[in-house]
């Protein structure tokens, strides 16, 4: 039996990439699992691989089709949650653009509409369903997992309401894990590098773009010389959310990136 066996855990933003991937996980591990996001053909295809990891237990999958940037959407999630499975234990909030559709980055002269989409999607839904869930996280001493990007502490290029988006996001866990440790609650955050996801043709990156990013950005930028899969970052999600393994762990940013925010670009060589 493992220690999600009958835990009830929502993760947001499940229907592509890092949060299907964990969703799928702990499915896998025995917790009951909501997922979510705003696509119901992609959500169908989550919904049915939570199920088989499930063993085949419908029963144990619930999902909800909501945009998380419309308040009733996040109230109707952790509703609908409790009312099916009657507790909540683990909130996992990683549903999250680089920018607003219809434009291709965050950069700073974007119109103020798209930095409040982005600020909204990235850091104000997080305390809308924060806000709802929290009253139940106290009766399980349950935990909260965000889903942040190493880009809170690095500048990338063109992408500045997406970097301040997860910077505040950074903040709010820190602050959070404080106010919530009296409850019993943990509060950390994930920060990956570069994941192989949509996230990417979200921000109009074509394929042919992403792979030539891989051979000449990632590669010789991140000392394990890859871009991470979803699954690599639902094993330290999980990690985080096991109140066995990690009790003694909260506030941190706990960043998987294969070590891409240590290292400096190469030094040039010298000529012989
Ligand atoms: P994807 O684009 O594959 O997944 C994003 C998810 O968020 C989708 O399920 C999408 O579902 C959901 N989503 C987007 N907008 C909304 C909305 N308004 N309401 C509800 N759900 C929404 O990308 P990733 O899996 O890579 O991204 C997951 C998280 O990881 C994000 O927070 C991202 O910032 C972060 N991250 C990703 C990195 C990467 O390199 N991939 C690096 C660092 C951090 P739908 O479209 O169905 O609504």
């Amino acid at each position: 039996m493992t220690y999600f066996e009958g835990k009830v855990v929502i993760v947001t933003g499940s229907s592509t990439g890092i949060g299907r991937a964990t969703a799928e996980l702990f499915a896998k591990r025995g917790a009951k699992v909501t997922i979510t996001g705003r696509s119901a053909e992609s959500l169908e295809i989550t919904r049915q691989l939570c199920e088989k990891a499930a063993g085949g237990n419908a029963d144990k999958v619930l999902s909800i089709i909501a945009d998380v940037t419309k308040e009733e959407d996040t109230k109707r999630i952790i509703a609908e949650t409790v009312n099916k499975f009657g507790q909540l234990d683990v909130l996992v909030n990683n549903a999250g653009a680089g920018t607003m559709p219809g434009y291709q980055d965050s950069h700073f002269s974007r119109p103020l509409e798209v930095f409040d989409y982005v600020m909204n999607l990235n850091a104000r839904s997080l305390i809308a369903l924060d806000q709802e869930a929290i009253p139940h996280l106290k009766k399980t001493k349950g935990n909260i997992v965000n889903v942040s990007s190493i880009g809170a502490f690095k500048a990338f290029p063109s992408m500045a309401y997406y970097c301040m988006a997860k910077a505040a996001t950074d903040q709010l866990n820190r602050v959070l894990a404080i106010d919530l440790a009296k409850e019993g609650i943990r509060v950390n955050n994930i920060n990956p590098g570069p994941v192989r996801t949509d996230f990417s043709a979200r921000n109009g990156v074509s394929d042919a773009a992403r792979d030539w990013l891989e051979e000449n950005w990632v590669k010789p930028n991140c000392p394990l010389g890859r871009s991470a899969t979803p699954e690599e970052m639902a094993t330290v999600i999980a990690f985080l959310a096991n109140n066995d393994e990690a009790r003694f762990v909260t506030g941190q940013l706990l960043v998987a990136d294969g070590g891409a925010s240590i290292s400096s670009p190469p030094l040039p060589t010298q000529a012989s």
